[in-house]
């Protein structure tokens, strides 16, 4: 590896800095800097060393097949997958001096269809009512095409995040799912820190550089528009230049901004966010510079439940496991469980604009991350619902009356107040639970536009070669209002597709530079290690992938199967390249159909693996 954060490369980003055109040079340079890996960037220790070349005489740009910018979910699944599928030169850019950004903060889990966990538990779902609630919940302005890519992806990218180490195994309900569809860490507690230390861990393990505390502050094209490069400054504010092919935009979104949040929804002025402080936007400037195109901007969702004072939010595996939310009087007011636009809404016009989420001991017990909420100071406790009521300042016989009609609702099976439909608990298990609760910034739906292969897009609708999005800087997946569980979706899945895409971008411009980081067993040439027992000849075969049939080719030579070509298959872009490349290399090195399926394509690798098999019963 050959990366280095700390070069300064001033003249040249001084120059980069005024013309985004033309602006890259020395590709192909020389140069080889100090190596960075993961491993020593995501230590804070690391994040603090001084530049160790700045006194060079001359400096030249930094080189990388791709640049991404953010270490959040998107950015470091996106890395994560260029590499799986064989790309040898991927750096990560992070501002913050950690990786995560808000995935950290994710409490949720998820959301993917037909799992085998649901299946587990006698769960009904398919792809096409994901897509249905997804589009509902986004009242319909959601772009279907890219629901439907995330959805139909949804199982391969838990099996993926699942194979790397995550035990997302526990599936809940949230608001607006139809069915039990969001999967979550099997010790219940939140899914963010769980999915950041996963992807960290694979970073490390792949050697993929993340340099932290580094702002990219512009991306470069070429003489044909092209990307060409990206200028990003180092925690001192020094800049530099590093010059690639593709760059991944990942930089998050920006509810941490309230300027951007007001000039894009202005009743949202004073509102409070859950969101880290680095999502300011920063990818959406960037990519505003060069001509892209953006959708929804002004589509700006609340999270209905944040402390007030604290900002800490409460996951809303709290409701979905249980929890009721009543008003200053003690009164429910609204389906808990209803998509968050109308739960925030709803709470807004109560008394002062806040309420309580109130639950007794069995979902406390169910539910790890309301133990934070707890040690937080956060939650108020009593041994009785008169008591709670009291101890919040709230009529104590009203709210002893209010638990007392939700579980007869819950008993009878029926809200009728409210309508609401999964009632996991009567709440009648002492101690009594309550917090306080207000709506506070908590996504921006709207982003740039891709395409269904993550490429960004300009307004006449043709892509910027080269740039790739995935995750909250993109608009399109989640309409006016997104599901609890769809932004990890989002992120897993578009970040693999933009990942791939890029990686594909890459090889057809150009190839990979020299210097390796790994060498992927998929990127390895197929050849045979053992002799086949098959009849010369070509032969053609079907199998069922994840959208449909796929058909292959097959080619026996001298009893050996020597090729293997997919001739039609319907397959996602970006997500089937990564079993083409496997699955084919590993069945002819074998000369057996029977091969592992590539983690995350499970799907479509069992297609191809049939397709073979059926093709070989006629070379038997
Ligand atoms: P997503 O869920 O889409 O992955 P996150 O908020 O989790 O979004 O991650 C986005 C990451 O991008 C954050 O860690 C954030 O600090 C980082 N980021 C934002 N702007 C920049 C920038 N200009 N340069 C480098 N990193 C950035």
């Amino acid at each position: 590896m050959r990366k280095s954060t700390r070069k300064v490369v001033s003249a040249i980003t001084a120059a980069a800095m005024v013309l985004s055109l033309a602006a890259c040079g020395g590709k192909g340079s020389e140069e080889t800097t100090a190596a960075t890996t993961a491993a020593e960037t995501t230590s804070a220790e690391a994040a603090t060393e001084a530049p160790t070349e700045a006194q060079e005489p001359e400096e030249k740009n930094q080189q990388a097949d791709i640049v991404v910018i953010g270490a959040g979910g998107a950015g470091m699944t996106a890395a994560i997958q260029a590499v799986q599928d064989g790309a040898t030169d991927v750096i990560v850019l992070e501002k913050m001096p950690v990786t995560g950004g808000n995935t950290t903060r994710s409490t949720g889990g998820l959301n993917a269809a037909g799992t085998q966990y649901q299946e587990a538990e006698g769960i009904e779902d398919s792809v096409e009512l994901f897509v249905e609630d997804t589009m509902k919940g986004g009242k319909e302005l959601n772009d279907k095409e890219l629901v439907t890519v995330m959805a139909e992806n949804s199982n391969d990218a838990l099996e993926w995040v699942n194979d790397l180490g995550a035990d997302l195994t526990v599936v809940g309900i949230f608001g607006g799912a139809s069915v039990k569809r969001i999967h979550r860490p099997s010790d219940t507690s939140a899914v963010g820190p769980v999915l950041v230390k996963t992807l960290n861990q694979t970073l490390e393990k792949l050697n993929i550089p993340v340099l932290l505390e580094t702002k990219a502050e512009k991306i470069l094209l070429d003489d044909e528009g092209a990307v060409c490069g990206v200028t990003a400054a180092d925690k001192d504010g020094k800049e530099f230049t590093i010059d690639c092919t593709a760059v991944i935009l990942a930089t998050g979104g920006f509810g941490a901004n309230s300027d951007m949040v007001v000039e894009y929804n202005s009743a949202l002025a004073g509102f409070a966010t859950t969101n880290h402080s680095g999502a300011t936007g920063d990818g959406i400037a960037m990519a505003k510079e060069i001509g892209a195109d953006f959708v929804d901007m002004e589509q700006i969702q609340t999270h209905p439940t944040v402390n007030p004072d604290t900002q800490t939010m409460y996951t809303e595996g709290v409701r979905g496991n249980g929890a009721i939310l009543v008003n200053k009087e003690g009164k429910r007011f609204v389906n808990e469980l209803e998509t968050r636009d109308v739960v925030s809404a709803a709470i807004l016009e109560q008394t002062d604009g806040v309420c309580y989420l109130v639950f007794d001991q069995a979902v406390r017990d169910s539910l790890a991350a309301i133990e934070s909420y707890v040690k937080a100071g956060i939650v108020t406790e009593a041994d009785t619902p008169e008591a709670l009521g009291e101890a919040i300042g709230v009529d104590g016989a009203a709210l002893a009356e209010t638990f007392k009609t939700y579980a007869g609702y819950q008993k009878a099976g029926k809200d009728e107040e409210f309508g609401r439909e999964s009632m996991e608990l009567p709440l009648d298990q002492p101690k009594y639970y309550a917090a306080l609760c207000a709506p506070a910034i908590h996504h921006t739906m709207g982003g740039v536009k891709i395409n269904v292969g993550a490429e960004v897009l300009k307004e006449d609708g043709t892509p910027i070669p080269g740039l790739f999005a995935a995750g909250e800087v993109t608009g399109g997946v989640h309409g006016a209002n997104r599901l609890g569980g769809n932004a990890v979706t989002d992120i897993v899945v578009f970040g693999r597709i933009a990942g791939s895409s890029a990686e594909d971008y890459v090889s057809d411009n150009g190839g990979h530079t020299e210097q390796e980081i790994t060498a992927p067993e998929s990127d390895v040439e197929a050849s045979p290690a053992v002799e086949g027992n098959y009849k010369d000849g070509t032969y053609e075969g079907t199998g069922k992938g994840n959208n449909g049939d796929i058909k292959v080719q097959v080619t026996v030579e001298n009893g050996s199967i020597t090729s293997i070509e997919l001739t039609e298959h319907g397959e996602t872009e970006g997500i089937y390249e990564a079993a083409e490349k496997g699955v084919i290399a590993d069945i002819i090195k074998n000369q057996t159909a029977d091969v592992d399926a590539v983690s995350g394509a499970t799907n479509t690798s069992n297609g191809i693996m049939e397709a073979v098999k059926n093709a070989l019963a006629d070379a038997q």
